[in-house]
């Protein structure tokens, strides 16, 4: 039975963004639907773990790192990045100041990872359900995107749409590079 079997492959997957974007209910609504949450460990620091199955029998230990708290500049946010495979750079659709921040989240993975390899970084527009108060247009998401090599999505932490599709594939796309 694999469920008894150690993990083959950890990964590390980083949720990132201004505060209010919405990373612990997107969290929470994957937790709901997957996950247990195990523990809040640190303030400013919730961490989720699911073992999962993927193609070929391969069992992966799924960590999801909520960095709450955490702000730009904080102290604790190099220790969080470290080591990721997998970034959700998640910003709140009707939000502008949370978007024009992700340029400062990025820099912060990428001063973190210095001359090596990047993780898989996929920008999230969060709170799609809102719609009719979007002020950041599609195509300014797209070019944030396309410059910066990101994947990217809308979700809504509160209705679930693709949550568990976006997650999911982030993991798959995840464990390609390890
Ligand atoms: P965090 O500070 O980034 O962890 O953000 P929270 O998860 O605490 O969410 C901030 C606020 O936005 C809360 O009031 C949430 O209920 C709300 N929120 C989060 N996701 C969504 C969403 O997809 N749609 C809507 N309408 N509200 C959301």
């Amino acid at each position: 039975d694999s469920e008894d079997e150690a993990p083959d492959k950890q990964l590390k997957l980083i949720v990132m963004g201004d505060g209010a974007s919405g990373k612990t209910s997107l969290c929470m609504r994957y937790s709901q639907e997957q996950f247990s949450k195990d523990y809040g460990q640190t303030v400013g620091l919730d961490f989720y773990l699911k073992r999962i199955n993927l193609q070929g029998n391969t069992n992966v230990a799924l960590q999801v790192w909520d960095i709450g708290g955490q702000t730009l500049g904080g102290t604790m946010l190099d220790n969080y990045i470290f080591g990721a495979h997998g970034v959700l750079l998640v910003y709140d659709v009707t939000s502008f100041s949370s978007f024009e921040n992700l340029e400062d989240w990025f820099n912060a993975v990428k001063k973190v990872c210095g001359s090596g390899p990047m993780p898989h970084m996929a920008l999230i527009g969060n709170k799609s359900d809102l719609e009719h108060l979007r002020t950041i247009k599609q195509d300014k998401h797209q070019k944030f995107a396309q410059d910066h090599n990101m994947s990217n999505y809308y979700v809504s932490a509160k209705t679930g749409e693709s949550v568990s599709q976006v997650l999911s594939l982030q993991v798959a796309l995840c464990f390609q590079k390890i």
